[in-house]
């Protein structure tokens, strides 16, 4: 069966990834199982869903303008830091260019609402009140225990506030996001509580040394990425003072 994908220009052919190999979805870069769709010769593979992901999305965490399809991040230093997990990420993304949001694929399609083990309700997925995040609480994961970044996405208890107060991480709340991609930027890891196990049994050989840290391709991603938005920021400011002084010759 072959499959045309506007990301790849060759034609990719479906693959049945063998055990002990290991592929990489060039969608969303998590490791693939079972079928995907590949081209070989260049090493691309795309699940099945990553490939049929839409070009156009509507997603209610930016109800102003619909979200673009990108293949690559559109910045120049080859990543993005996503708004939903605050992971870096250089594979497709959901974005939206003018206001500067990225997701991950994944994180795009996060379920409106999950239900986990350690609670007894509903968990409904929350974003971030534009602007709502002065005053800084600080808050912690229900089930890792790290902190919470108030300026990304979380899982709440669907209850009242008061009543719970039950607020997790999108990935500890979701088995489909890895958690080991996570590192709040801004504060130094806190004195490690012992770790939540496990349960799913997550047999993940050399990814488990990663855990909670950034390898130094996404530091120095990560690092880019604020250089960038800094110098997005000043030349912002170069344009308005540029264009107040004109006005004010004319
Ligand atoms: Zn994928
Ligand atoms: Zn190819
Ligand atoms: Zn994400
Ligand atoms: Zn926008
Ligand atoms: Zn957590
Ligand atoms: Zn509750």
């Amino acid at each position: 069966m072959e499959y045309k994908h506007f990301s790849h220009p060759h034609t990719l052919n479906l693959f049945k990834v063998q055990e002990g190999q290991q592929c990489r979805c060039h969608g969303c870069q998590s490791l693939c199982y079972d079928s995907v769709y590949a081209c070989r010769s260049c090493h691309f593979f795309l699940h099945d869903h990553c490939g049929n992901a839409n070009r156009y999305l509507n997603h209610p965490s930016h109800p102003l303008h619909p979200l673009v399809l990108f293949p690559a991040p559109t910045y120049c230093s080859g990543s993005f830091l996503c708004n939903a997990c605050g992971s870096p990420g250089s594979a497709f993304s959901y974005g939206c260019a003018l206001c500067e949001v990225d997701l991950h694929l994944h994180c795009a399609f996060l379920p409106p609402k999950v239900t986990h083990k350690a609670h007894q309700h509903d968990l409904i997925l929350s974003f971030p009140a534009p602007g709502g995040h002065k005053e800084s609480v600080d808050e912690y994961c229900k089930i890792c225990t790290k902190k919470m970044d108030s300026k990304l996405w979380s899982y709440c208890c669907a209850k009242s506030d008061d009543e719970c107060d039950f607020r997790v991480h999108t990935f500890c709340a979701t088995t489909e996001v890895k958690p080991g991609l996570y590192q709040d930027l801004e504060s130094e890891p806190p004195p490690a509580p012992a770790p939540a196990t496990n349960s799913g049994g997550n047999q993940s050989q050399g990814e488990s040394s990663s855990c909670g840290q950034l390898t130094p391709d996404e530091a120095a991603a990560a690092e880019l990425y604020s250089l960038q938005l800094q110098m997005q920021m000043n030349q912002k400011l170069a344009e308005m003072m540029a264009s107040f002084n004109l006005s004010q010759f004319v």
